[in-house]
């Protein structure tokens, strides 16, 4: 298998101990290519060593993650801002909106989002969307904003299925996680509608472990779960959604 974990925080501290071998676990498990996306400014060197140890197989994004959004929004993104146009990443990510923790800070949100989006189709680059419990309300900003050329993931993706046929439609994919292997989520009905082109694999590392792993520290090697999970949705073998969505990141991404 030949699989992409398009979301996943391998140098987060939670791997401090074991960072080397999780990777290579990963890469033995058969997801040989694992993109990063950043969370904020302290976690930047962090981001970048990872990836110059692992240069084969992690590939990094720069983003101010939704969380992180501050009153010191300004200072952040421009620390963002230097870093994203001074070196080479293959996506704006982590960026978005999230209602579900702190509603303070909505508006600074709102333009953290719009700002790093417009970066993004500048350097002509994806983005990864965070939109927890706000994805309706990214979907109206981006008709709002109208980005020429801005396309990516909804990382997680957690709407109805009207919102899935329009962030397609604007030309986005669905990033598909541990969430679809829990027993309570109706996101495989939801895919039941969604043709698997539109798709990728994440794991959100190290957080949404999919079963039999819920609950623990996630890593890059549980892609394979979600792949088994999903063919069961399509009918399938897991090896064919490895493939679609191997291809599917690669066209996304900007992939060899
Ligand atoms: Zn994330």
């Amino acid at each position: 298998m030949n699989l992409i974990d398009t979301h996943t925080h391998l140098f987060g501290k939670q791997f401090d101990a074991d960072r080397p071998a999780t990777i290579q676990g990963a890469i033995d498990s058969g997801c040989h290519t694992m993109l990063l996306p950043n969370i904020d400014v302290e976690s930047i060197s962090a981001l970048k060593e990872t990836c110059i140890a692992f240069p084969a197989n992690c590939l990094p994004m720069m983003g101010l993650h939704p969380c992180s959004v501050g009153a010191d929004v300004e200072t952040a993104l421009e620390r963002i801002r230097l870093e994203l146009f001074a070196a080479k990443y293959i996506a704006v990510g982590e960026i978005g909106l999230d209602l579900h923790w702190d509603k303070t800070y909505q508006e600074q949100q709102r333009v953290a989002f719009v700002t790093q989006c417009r970066w993004a189709a500048q350097l002509a680059l994806p983005v990864s969307i965070h939109s927890r419990e706000a994805t309706a309300w990214a979907i109206k900003i981006l008709h709002e904003e109208n980005i020429s050329g801005l396309r990516g993931v909804f990382h997680c993706f957690s709407g109805t299925l009207e919102e899935a046929n329009q962030v397609i439609a604007m030309g986005f994919m669905l990033g598909i996680g541990g969430v679809i292997t829990y027993k309570n989520t109706d996101l495989r009905e939801l895919l039941s509608g969604i043709s698997s082109e539109h798709l990728v694999l994440e794991t959100d590392s190290p957080y949404l472990a999919p079963n039999p792993h819920r609950g623990k520290r996630n890593e890059s090697s549980y892609l394979t779960f979600i792949a088994e999970e999903l063919a069961k949705v399509y009918r399938i073998t897991a090896q064919e959604i490895g493939e679609v969505t191997t291809v599917n990141a690669r066209m996304m991404f900007g992939l060899r």
